[in-house]
């Protein structure tokens, strides 16, 4: 068998006056102007507990776009039973009908769905119109459309036999349920997570942050316009430990398909260890997690080009990809003219509301990060010993706005260097020409994570000497490239150390993760 062959879904440019403009703008402002009641999805129910918590515009924290029905302990248990209810038969349907269910929600998603989850995510994330389209619509159609040809290339594997013997694998899913546990950043990973070990033939609880449950249910709602059966994936709105003290006690829990922060992932993999005992396995545990990325610049770069690297790579959706440069190294030889390019480029970044598709920064996802990101510049502001290059000002009166923000530190170790910010903010560091080969050394340990990486350079030796020194300070490493971008099928992606266990999200290698092998050997 083989799936249609998949291609990378093509970027909508939304030109001014162009119908697709006119189309997203036009569903912006319809989802905009109601008040939406957002259930669970439980079986076939859609269940309204009747606890209503409001879900709010990060640019516009009054406006309230809707409420959705929070879940408790209850409801994770249902979830669990219904997913298990749903198992049998899901898991005997032949995979070509599992991969003509999600190859169908890609080609919605391509054609009439497409708009409606791209103002979801600009309103409910505040993502720009390009940043939207890359994510809840290109992105996850490439999931989609190329996890389909990843199954045909796993149940194609078969061993060798011979006459009088007939060896066979049989790539069954996991014995038990899979709990997708997802971030607020990308719409794509939020769908992807439960839909891989789904079509893998798993089914599934989904729990999204309550930062993403707009734009999450509106994905749930296309998976079953394009004929997902009742109970194979369950969408439950419950606090986070209250969700993990019943999952992660469960006796069929067989496994996690996790992307979030790096703490959160720690405690959850010390939970499970805790509870083997209660299983029927060693549950799957996969997880992406945090990221430090990095900028390093060779003496031999070009100037403009390693700027454009740091204000794109740094503060596309306000800095909060997990692959966002957020640490940079620049000889001295090319700063004064990165640094004006820097300063040029950010004079032109307009910030404000998504609804206004000229602006490329808009508002911080919540008043947690608005926080958090906002101490770590205030400081940084009353340290003597940092100087702030560009930014460096925030406002949440309206929305959780905060410039893009420019530090430039004497200490390769100040903590901005070290710790992951998750907003605007990326921190830089200038380094003698002569000291290459010692910046890489303090790359590659000055932080624990290792997600992403790029090396900016004209010289092949320094460029081979960059890819072997940070073999392992990061899991997609980009040679004259900013370190953001990677595209499902092109570069599979996922950090290893504390950027997580690396099962490359968008390639077989994710998706065999959903599989537990049984060999065959029948005599004649
Ligand atoms: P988060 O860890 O706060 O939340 C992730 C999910 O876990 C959410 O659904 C949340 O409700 C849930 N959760 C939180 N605490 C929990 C607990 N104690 N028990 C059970 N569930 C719990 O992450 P976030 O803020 O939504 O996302 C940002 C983080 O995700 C960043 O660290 C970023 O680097 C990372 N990320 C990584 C990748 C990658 O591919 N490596 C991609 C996107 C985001």
């Amino acid at each position: 068998f083989k799936v249609p062959h998949p291609v990378n879904e093509p970027v909508k440019s939304y030109a001014p006056g162009s119908p697709e403009r006119k189309e997203l703008q036009q569903t912006y402002q319809d989802l905009k102007s109601q008040q939406l009641d957002v259930p669970m999805y439980i079986g076939s129910e859609e269940v309204r507990s009747g606890n209503k918590l409001p879900l709010t515009m990060p640019h516009d924290h009054q406006h309230v776009l809707g409420y959705f029905h929070e879940g408790d302990a209850n409801h994770v248990t249902q979830a669990i039973e219904a997913a298990l209810a749903a198992r049998e038969q899901w898991a005997n349907m032949p995979w070509q009908s599992r991969a003509a269910i999600f190859l169908k929600a890609a080609e919605l998603l391509a054609g009439p769905w497409r708009a409606r989850l791209n103002a979801a995510t600009m309103l409910g994330q505040s993502k720009n119109a390009y940043q939207a389209e890359i994510d809840s619509a290109c992105e996850m159609i490439d999931f989609l459309r190329f996890n389909a040809k990843f199954m045909t290339e796993i149940y194609a594997q078969q061993p060798e036999s011979s006459p009088g013997i007939w060896n066979r694998l049989e790539h069954r899913p996991l014995e038990g349920f899979v709990f997708a546990l997802t971030p607020f950043n990308f719409t794509a990973i939020a769908g992807n997570l439960p839909a891989a070990p789904a079509m893998m033939g798993n089914v599934v609880v989904w729990k999204p942050a309550y930062t993403q449950i707009y734009a999450a249910q509106f994905l749930m709602q296309l998976f079953r316009a394009a004929g997902l059966p009742d109970g194979v994936i369950n969408l439950i709105y419950v606090d986070g430990p209250v969700a993990g003290d019943i999952i992660f006690s469960h006796r069929q829990f067989a496994g996690i398909h996790f992307t979030g922060s790096t703490v959160v992932f720690n405690s959850i993999w010390k939970t499970i260890g805790n509870n083997l005992h209660l299983y029927r396995g060693y549950p799957r545990i996969v997880g992406e997690t945090g990221g430090k990325d990095f900028i390093v610049a060779h003496p031999s770069a070009i100037a403009k080009e390693v700027a454009t690297g740091i204000t794109r790579g740094a503060f596309e959706y306000q800095g909060q990809k997990c692959s966002a440069a957020s640490r940079a190294y620049i000889p001295a030889n090319l700063w004064p003219e990165v640094k004006q390019a820097i300063v040029d480029d950010l004079e032109t970044f307009k910030m404000g509301s998504p609804e206004d598709f000229g602006n490329f920064i808009n508002a911080v996802i919540d008043e947690k990060s608005f926080n958090k990101i906002s101490k770590y510049i205030g400081s940084a502001k009353n340290d003597p010993e940092v100087e702030v290059i560009a930014g460096g000002n925030y406002d949440k009166s309206v929305g959780y706005f905060i410039e893009p923000t420019v530090l430039l530190v004497k200490d390769p170790a100040y903590v901005t260097m070290c710790e992951e910010i998750f907003g605007p903010v990326i921190t830089i560091y200038v380094y003698e020409e002569s000291q290459f080969e010692e910046m890489l050394e303090i790359v590659n340990t000055t932080s624990p994570y290792a997600l992403t990486g790029s090396i900016f350079s004209r010289d092949r030796y320094a460029i081979d000497l960059a890819t072997s020194k940070l073999l392992h300070a990061a899991g997609n490493f980009y040679i004259n490239d900013k370190p953001t971008g990677a595209v499902v099928g092109q570069q599979p992606f996922g950090g290893a150390r504390s950027s997580g266990t690396n099962d490359k999200a968008g390639s077989v290698f994710n998706l065999i993760r959903w599989t537990s092998t049984r060999t065959i050997k029948e005599t004649f």
